[in-house]
């Protein structure tokens, strides 16, 4: 009954995340693949996977906060990384001197350029366009004067605008105009920079929504640019609303489980963990899952399910989740008495969560949570190990 191995464990499939960057560079031809391991590759450990990516096939690796890209640097990538998302205590300085590229909005380019200055660097900048998302991103009212001040700075020698950059508000949502405007005026606020004596190489505007669309779109040239950014792609999800990984050609990368560590008989009636808010209708099984939303699964997600792989003759089956989810565990019902007998397996069961193949697939959890898959996978908390596994561990 003891088993070796971790008793929670989030698997990343690393076969999974080369195939998927193949589906993607198979959509871009070309362009250059700026892959997004931002928020820990959204769950997956980017220090274990920058490196997958990059030999799959990325050009650069997306991050959003400068400390992000500083922790890859540390461990040996020496991709292109780059960084969005500053605030006035971000060090550039060391940013400048790791060569991260900066996303520049406002403010932050003469803070950028000062930490150039200081380290006798010429700092590598993308400025950044509000075409509608309403975040940060310079706007078109304020385009004029941030490109020119981008000129007289890279004319200084203290930075060089090697990109232009926006996002998209709806690209989730194909059928909606409001892409099409934002990608108006981001050629638009281009053709403006190019004016404006500014050179830059890397145009980019989609993430993977926009990446996998674009094929649909008559804007779909501008939406690729000659760049995209896709994070939730590379981990085999799908961002768009009825469209499975299957139907995009991507493989989730993920598996959570853990192991039964209870199984016992309770009668009728009996309450199920706290404000007994499930009543077994009748004399069962229950199955105790040790991990609860300490874990990151969410509280809120009961009904979720959790397929189980017993270790004896019961068949593998996938069971909704009953009553609340704790800190550390919840519950599911086996659905009938006298499940606990050794011969059955169930205690020690391997219990999935979500995953690729017959397990459920994230969106299960995310439906049940009221949320979205990229949510679900990256919370999954530090207190569950990152395993990478390849096909060959399956
Ligand atoms: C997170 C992020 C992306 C990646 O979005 P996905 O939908 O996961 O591909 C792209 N661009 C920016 C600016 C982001 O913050």
């Amino acid at each position: 009954m003891l088993t070796s191995g971790p008793e929670r464990v989030a698997e990343v499939n690393l076969d999974a995340i080369v195939h998927n960057v193949r589906t993607i560079r198979s959509l871009i031809g070309e362009r250059t693949l700026i892959a997004v391991i931002k928020a820990d590759a959204y769950g997956h450990g980017a220090a274990g996977i920058a490196q997958t990516v990059l030999d799959a096939g990325a050009d650069a690796l997306g991050l959003v906060h400068v400390r992000e890209a500083l922790a890859l640097r540390a461990v040996g990538i020496d991709a292109p990384l780059m960084a969005w998302l500053h605030t006035p205590s971000t060090d550039f300085v060391r940013a400048v001197q790791e060569g991260i590229i900066l996303g520049a909005s406002g403010w932050d380019l003469e803070a950028i350029a000062y930490a150039a200055q200081q380290v006798g660097a010429v700092a590598r900048v993308h400025l950044k366009i509000d075409t509608g998302l309403g975040r940060n991103g310079c706007t078109p009212a304020d385009w004029p004067s941030f490109t020119a001040r981008a000129k007289e700075l890279q004319d200084a020698g203290l930075i060089a605008v090697e990109g232009i950059f926006t996002h998209l508000a709806v690209a989730d949502e194909p059928d909606r105009k409001e892409t099409d405007q934002q990608l108006d005026v981001f050629e638009n606020m281009v053709s403006q920079a190019r004016a404006a004596g500014l050179n830059p190489e890397l145009i980019h505007a989609a993430n993977t929504p926009g990446t996998f669309t674009a094929a649909d779109k008559e804007t779909g040239e501008i939406l690729l640019g000659n760049g995209v950014r896709v994070g939730l792609g590379l981990y085999g999800l799908s961002p768009l609303a009825g469209v499975t990984s299957g139907d995009l050609n991507l493989r989730p990368a993920m598996t959570v489980s853990t192991r039964v560590n209870s199984v016992k008989e309770v009668p009728a009636g009996q309450g199920v963990s706290y404000g007994l808010n499930y009543s077994t209708p009748h004399a069962t099984t229950l199955a105790l899952i040790p991990v609860g939303y300490a874990d990151g699964v969410p509280r809120v997600a009961t009904g979720a399910p959790v397929r189980l792989y017993p270790n004896g003759k019961a068949e593998p089956r996938t069971y909704p989740v009953v009553g609340r989810i704790a800190m550390d565990q919840m519950v599911i019902d086996l659905g009938e008495p006298g499940l606990s007998a050794p011969e059955h397996g169930y205690l020690g069961a391997r219990a999935v969560l979500f995953g690729e193949g017959e397990n459920p697939p994230v969106e299960e959890w995310a439906d049940a949570a009221g949320t979205i898959n990229y949510e679900i996978v990256t919370r999954i908390s530090p207190r569950v190990a990152r395993v990478h596994t390849t096909d060959k561990d399956a």
